[in-house]
């Protein structure tokens, strides 16, 4: 039996129609930007493995690092005991952070980050004595799919089953030249009931890749401060080079109360999640009164092993070659964009840094339905790419290392399907 006979007689999939899905691929190997699966077909890499791997599978110089510290220290529990790797990437990433993050409290996923950044604001309201309970969030965002996480998500076919049961939450447009008055005075008129605000910035990535500027954001987000409304920058996805700079909140001069990394923070070589804060919120908490405390945390909670694949990722990301890479790719894709904007079958095509994605004309509305959808997924996969729409809006979001030569393959291969499916 194949990998993938064997998997459907035990595994139930994520986001997966199990009756209809095919056969997922089973892979054995990955290398670079390229995965192989058990036939020995390669595939190009071409979504970061849901956008978590910067550079590349596998990697030597991650995969060295972590055994080491595999045969020193596994994990131990984080309430009472830390250790080195956990110490030392909060010493080395608060620095590379907007200068107001001082505190790192760590998770293990993105959603939890997301969880935990939600529960330091509403208790820091309730730990002042006041009551503000309210959230803001921007229509059509994503922020994990935990409760709290997803109640704070743009309601869609992903919380459908859901919605009666998620707390309330103020929704948002995405800041424009005309709409950002209005946004000021919304806020205005809630502040006393707003614990916080929560945004992905410059890109909202599930809701298919939809850009938008950063001096509206930043104006929003001055505004905040002045109603004392707290701010979550959720990095998550945008994090360690996304968007062209380090990250996304590099491009806003307002500083958020809070950040959430996972994803890219350990490479994509390990699940961990980062929430960072100011010194106002972590004080807010110090009290004598343990009802107080923050009562948050996971059994995998800074894993070591996790916090080490993660030191190693940062020392990869402080090398010349990201940054060079980042460029060469962000200047490749804006060179593809201009050739492929002109498609007829093209509605659109938007960038930030080395995120660059399509919609592709249908006739109907763009939807995560679309059942155009499937068919153009099996394209790629044929082709040996691996591409995974969001409906109609297919993106490339490669692991940096990706080489000139793949990524004109992927190039070519988008304008052929263009004119084939
Ligand atoms: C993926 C994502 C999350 C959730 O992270 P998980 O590790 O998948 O739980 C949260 N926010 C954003 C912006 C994301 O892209």
């Amino acid at each position: 039996m194949t990998l993938a006979e064997r998997d459907a007689k035990v595994i139930w999939h994520p986001y997966t129609q199990m009756q209809t899905a095919g056969l997922p691929v089973g892979i054995v190997k990955g290398e670079g930007a390229v995965l192989f699966d058990e036939d020995g077909k390669q595939y190009i890499d071409a979504i970061s493995s849901w956008w978590v791997n910067l550079y590349g599978h596998a990697h030597p110089y991650i995969a060295q690092k972590i055994s080491e510290q595999l045969t020193k220290l596994e994990h131990v529990i984080f309430a009472g005991f830390t250790h080195e790797p956990a110490v030392q990437l909060a010493e080395r990433l608060l620095p590379l952070l907007p200068d107001n993050q001082k505190k790192a409290f760590y998770s293990d996923n993105g959603s939890t980050a997301i969880e935990v950044a939600l529960k330091m604001c509403l208790q820091y309201w309730l730990n002042k004595g006041q009551k503000r309970t309210k959230i803001l969030a921007f229509n059509n965002s994503y922020h994990g799919d935990t409760f709290g996480a997803m109640a704070v998500s743009g309601r869609s076919a992903f919380t459908a089953a859901f919605d009666e049961l998620l707390f309330e939450v103020d929704f948002i447009d995405l800041p424009t030249r005309e709409n950002i008055s209005d946004l000021k005075s919304h806020i205005s008129n809630l502040r006393s009931e707003l614990a916080c605000f929560i945004f992905e910035p410059l890109v909202q990535g599930s809701a298919g890749m939809l850009m938008y500027e950063a001096q509206y954001l930043d104006e929003l987000l001055h505004h905040c401060r002045q109603e004392q409304v707290l701010t979550i920058a959720d990095e998550v996805f945008t994090g360690f080079g996304r968007t062209g700079k380090r990250f996304a909140s590099e491009y806003l001069t307002a500083q958020p109360d809070i950040m959430c990394f996972s994803k890219g923070l350990t490479g994509g070589t390990m699940a961990l999640g980062l929430t960072t804060c100011t010194q106002a919120i972590y004080d807010a908490f110090l009290s004598q009164d343990k009802m107080k405390t923050l009562f948050h945390g996971h059994s995998f909670t800074a894993n070591p092993i996790a916090c080490t694949a993660a030191l190693a990722s940062l020392d990869l990301f402080e090398s010349d070659d990201t940054l060079a890479n980042i460029q060469r790719i962000k200047q490749r894709h804006s060179v593809f964009m201009e050739q492929v904007k002109v498609h007829p079958k093209i509605r659109a095509v938007r960038q930030t840094g080395t995120i660059i994605a399509m919609e592709w004309e249908t006739g109907e509305q763009t939807s995560y339905l679309s059942s155009l959808r499937d068919r153009i997924y099996n394209y790629f996969l044929d082709a040996g790419i691996i591409l995974r729409p969001l409906g109609n809006i297919i993106y490339i979001l490669p692991p940096y290392c990706i080489t000139d030569r793949q990524l004109d393959y992927i190039y070519r291969k988008i304008l052929d399907a263009l004119n084939e499916i």
